[in-house]
Formats: C-alpha cells, structure tokens, sequence
C-alpha cells in the first residue's frame, strides 16, 4: 500500500495538496525492464541550435520518449477532459499545438534507444487493479494494440481522433516537416473534420480562437528544446483568453534542472483566467549531473470540476507505480472559484 505523507491546506478557494515519497510500488505485473537507462530530457534529447534570426532546427522527435511517465500523466489528464467534454452535445474544437506523430511503434530503434516506455505505459499495460480514470487512459492505448501486446503507443492527436465524435473538429499543428507530413498522410481520409497544418502551433491558435461553436479544449505540449517555449506558452494562453475565455487550456511541461521549468507554474497562476489546477509528478530524484527528466506537470486553465477528484485518485497510484526512488510523490494545487 502506499504510504503517503499528506499536507492539505485551504485558503479561500485555493487548495494545495502536496506529496512526496510514497516510494515505489512494488509491482508484481511490471514488464521486466533493462537496468535503468538515462531518462534524457526533451532538451538533452534535442540539443537544438539557434541562431537569432533564424528559425529554431528542430532536433526533438518525440518518438524516442513516446509513452514515458510524462506521457502518460498527459495523456491520462488529456482522456479525462476529452471524456468529460464529449458529453455535451455541442460540437467541440480541439486544438493540438504541438501535435507531434499519431502512432509510435514500441519496437522502432528511436523508441528502443533508451526504452522509456518501459518505465511508463509498460508498468501499467499488465495491471487490472488501476483506479478508474487510469482503466480509462489504458482503454485507448489498448485501442491501438488490439492484439492486447504492447507495441505501439498513441500521440495525443490519435488519442483525440478516436475519442472524438463526427461532429467535432480537430486542429493539429506541428513545425517539425517529417512530423507534420506523417500527420497528413495519416489523417488524409478524415475529411475536414482533421486539419493538420505544417507550422508554428503558437501562432496558429490564434486564428482558431474563438471556435464557431465555443466549446473547446487546447493542448499545448512543447518540446521545450528552445527554452524560449515557456514564456511562449505563457503569452500564448495571455492571447486565447482574451480571444476566448471559457475554453479548456492543458498545458504539460517538464521538471527539470533549469530555472525556467520551476517558473513557469507561478507565471501561469497570474493568468487572467477564472479557475486553474496544477498537478506535478516526480518519479525520482534529480540527477547528479543536472540532466533528465525527473518530472512532469500539467497545468489546466477552466479545468472541469472533476478534474481535481480524478486527480486524487490517480496521482498516488501513478507515484507508487511510476516511481523509481524514494523521491517519487506528487502534487495538486488549484484556485476554482
Ligand atoms: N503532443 C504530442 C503527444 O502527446 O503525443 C507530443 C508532442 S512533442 C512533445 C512536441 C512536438 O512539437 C514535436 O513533434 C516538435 O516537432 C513539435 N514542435 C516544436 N516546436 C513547435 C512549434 N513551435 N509549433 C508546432 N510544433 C512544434
């Protein structure tokens, strides 16, 4: 059983919830993985060069991370609001910034390089004792295994697009030329109903913002490889809720050895928007060389009242399974007015 360590604080209408350790689980239906292999983060990975006027070379392909820890805190947080969501009737607009690949095959030398997936989906993909929102989140990566072997992992515009009803629209951006054009070969049968658009996913939102039917959820996943990403997702979510202020905002980002990683949270809490929850993930210790990604978070802007109870049930289930020390533990804070 977990052992947790919980501090509660309510002030006004702000509540914190903050904790650590519960230590890993030991896991009898975990695959068996390889000595742990580096975790690089997505900056490590990348290595980008910039030039100032220049556009950024775009070196982070996601296909050697796909399915780690942090993808599936996003991905189970990302399956939560599209659940809820889909409930209405009104057609909902979903926009993916960052759309990156719609399928990464578990078995492709990018994916096997460091393995990371072993650490993410595949200590889940065996379990049958998970909380609910996580028997959710498993239901559509089992989606796109349905040999019931794991061997390929969803990105978020395929966990949309099956998610999604007819009548609601997808909007994908990706910069990255060989991404975006895997993309459109992908979705080129879905009609209008997918538009994948080759380009800056920052800018592009703009146009989409308000959408025809004002219901709409926005997914921003930077790589974060120029680190100039997080005051860009700040000024970007600034721009969207002036353009449209009731809808759904996720934003994931990394915990990292850089000061930029620990700002960003408190930069996007002074947003002009009504409600917001911040939920944290640590699987481990920071490393001693400063590289790694030991972390990750979300941050959602007019998140829907149950996000912060499907958070509690799921976060300190992901933290004693995820976790690979004594470091592992969680957090969740929120201002629902
Ligand atoms: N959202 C995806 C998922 O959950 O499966 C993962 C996306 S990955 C973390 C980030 C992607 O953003 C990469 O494919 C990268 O090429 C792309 N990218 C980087 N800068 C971008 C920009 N300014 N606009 C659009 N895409 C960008």
């Amino acid at each position: 059983m977990l052992s947790a360590l919980l501090d509660l604080r309510m002030r006004n209408h702000r509540t914190r919830e903050h904790v650590v350790a519960p230590g890993p689980e030991q896991n009898p239906h975990q695959l068996s993985l390889r000595p742990a292999a580096g975790l690089p983060d997505r900056r490590a990975a990348a290595s980008a060069t910039f030039q100032p006027d220049r556009p950024p070379m775009l070196s982070y392909r996601h296909a050697f991370h796909a399915g780690n820890h942090a993808d599936v805190l996003k991905h189970a947080v990302l399956i939560h609001l599209l659940n809820y969501l889909v409930q209405k009737d009104k057609p909902l607009w979903y926009a993916d910034t960052h759309a990156g690949a719609a399928i990464h095959a578990l078995d492709s030398s990018a994916a096997m390089k460091n393995a990371e997936f072993e650490s993410g989906i595949g200590r889940l993909w065996s379990r049958t004792d998970l909380p609910v929102p996580l028997g959710e989140y498993l239901a559509q990566v089992r989606a796109v295994n349905p040999g019931g072997v794991l061997r390929c992992y969803p990105g978020s515009a395929r966990i949309a697009a099956q998610m999604l009803r007819e009548k609601d629209r997808l909007r994908l951006f990706e910069l990255h030329s060989t991404e975006s054009r895997g993309l459109q070969e992908y979705f080129c049968h879905a009609g209008p109903r997918v538009i994948v658009q080759a380009g800056d996913g920052f800018d592009g939102l703009k146009s989409l913002l308000p959408p025809p039917s004002r219901r709409g959820l926005v997914l921003i996943d930077p790589s974060y490889e120029d680190k100039r990403d997080y005051l860009r997702v700040r000024d970007t979510l600034r721009d969207a809720l002036q353009r449209f202020a009731t809808g759904v905002y996720a934003v994931w980002y990394p915990v990292v050895q850089r000061r930029e990683s620990h700002q960003l949270p408190a930069m996007l809490k002074k947003l002009p928007a009504r409600n917001w929850l911040h939920a944290g993930l640590t699987v481990k210790a920071p490393s001693a060389d400063g590289y790694g990604l030991h972390g990750s978070g979300m941050f959602v802007l007019n998140p829907p009242w149950t996000l912060p109870g499907m958070l509690r049930k799921t976060l300190p289930c992901l933290a004693g399974v995820l976790g690979q020390d004594a470091h592992a533990g969680y957090q969740i804070e929120s201002d629902l007015s």
